[in-house]
């Protein structure tokens, strides 16, 4: 579900058109929709209601600081992967207390600042890490609260890039030295193990690896049990897909009901870190066509948006669709690759598209909220794109358009000679 609609032959975004958003703030640029955003989170906190639960929307998705806040408004937890990730969470005021942070390679001062401001849990991904928390704790003279980041060694079924919960990955401790390694936490003195955390892979269509992954964790959790380890929650992860063309991923609501039934009489509460269900269909990337190019093989659109700014299709090959802001009534379709200025051949939007379009028509890359902007670079010294949300008859800069002098800030020439 999500509010990008044609009114007649113009696109919308809730109820401004993105035509008009394109002129106010130019192109390329990314726009959000507040409705949608919300919806997505509000689905998955109405089907877990039967359940002591934290949806900790994965911040690395779509980290900007007002949409952060808008989930912040809502009640939600965050997942972090760095401490830039605490910090946009600390600046949306979000509650920190809330907030569960992942990732392999925290380093002390990371973790000396998240024990400092109080979050949640560190989600541990290896018994080094375990040790250099258990150490940067002692010399705050605080406890640490931990989860361990289990590998249930489940294939994701989807991209290689973007699986994380098979044993050749770098993610998580192998499930079979999980047990172990929380005796070995049980027993450090400024360790409170409090969870038990996996999180398999990303833009999963199907429920089966979800359902693999917890019987596994369950099984763990009884063991831990017969151990006298005993945890207070729960984290299933992220990862459930989103339709970006002719996927059928499980709704939220399906994806939840499917996971109730395991977790009956375990008195545990529930993590959940979605980012892209949440966010990735409430989001385009609007962009003008430069030029059109045909040589003797192909039609070519030339946009003004490229890799730099959407990084999906050049990294994973991913398919996002392509649609004209404003519709034609006239003149008929070609079949064009959508490429940027980028000077790589990687650098395209999307290829063959059928699409009726002229050199300065606008163009939307759809589903472009989770992985977008927050993948951008200034590749080719171009500046990054604006950022708006939509909320209602509303729009809101949100991130205005880096300028050519932001390119350049922070580097210095070397001293004049003599
Ligand atoms: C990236 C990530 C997520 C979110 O994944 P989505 O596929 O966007 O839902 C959740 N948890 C962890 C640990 C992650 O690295």
């Amino acid at each position: 579900m999500n509010h990008f609609e044609y009114r007649g032959n113009s696109l919308f975004a809730e109820d401004v058109s993105v035509a008009e958003i394109a002129a106010t703030v130019g192109t390329p640029c990314y726009i959000y929709s507040r409705a949608t955003l919300e919806h997505h989170w509000q689905v998955f906190d109405e089907a877990l209601v039967s359940l002591d639960h934290l949806i900790c929307y994965s911040v690395k998705a779509n980290s900007n600081i007002a949409l952060l806040n808008l989930l912040a408004r809502l009640g939600s937890g965050f997942d972090i992967v760095s401490g830039g990730e605490l910090e946009r969470v600390i600046k949306a005021g979000g509650d920190v207390s809330k907030t569960v942070f992942s990732g392999v390679g925290k380093t002390d001062q990371e973790i000396q600042f998240a024990l400092q401001t109080g979050i949640h849990c560190f989600n541990i991904e290896s018994a080094a890490e375990l040790t250099a928390i258990d150490n940067v704790a002692s010399r705050l003279d605080q406890v640490a609260p931990v989860s361990i980041r289990v590998n249930p060694d489940v294939d994701a079924h989807t991209h290689p890039y973007i699986s994380t919960g098979l044993k050749e990955n770098k993610f998580g401790v192998e499930i079979e030295y999980a047990l172990p390694l929380f005796q070995q936490a049980a027993q450090m003195a400024h360790i409170k193990v409090i969870g038990l955390d996996c999180h398999i892979g990303s833009q999963l269509t199907d429920m089966s690896p979800f359902i693999d992954a917890l019987q596994r964790l369950i099984l763990l959790i009884d063991d831990l049990k017969s151990n006298d380890i005993e945890i207070e929650h729960l984290d299933v992860g992220g990862g459930l897909g989103i339709t970006y063309d002719n996927e059928s991923p499980p709704s939220p609501a399906e994806y939840v009901k499917a996971l109730l039934p395991l977790l009956e009489n375990k008195k545990l509460k529930l993590l959940i870190e979605p980012g892209r269900a949440i966010v990735g269909n409430a989001g385009i990337l609007a962009t003008s066509v430069t030029y059109l190019k045909t040589n003797a093989e192909k039609h070519f659109a030339i946009v003004d948006s490229a890799m730099n700014d959407l990084l999906r299709p050049a990294l994973y090959d991913a398919w996002q669709n392509i649609i004209p802001v404003e519709k034609r009534p006239e003149g008929k379709l070609k079949n064009y690759d959508i490429v940027g200025p980028v000077c790589e051949t990687a650098d395209f939007l999307g290829k063959n598209r059928d699409l009726n379009i002229q050199q300065g028509d606008l163009l939307a890359v759809c589903s472009a909220g989770a992985y977008g902007f927050v993948m951008s670079s200034n590749y080719n010294s171009r500046p990054r794109a604006a950022e708006v949300m939509v909320d209602g008859d509303q729009m809101h800069v949100i991130r205005q358009r880096e300028t050519i002098a932001d390119l350049f800030k922070g580097e210095s020439l070397l001293p004049d000679p003599g």
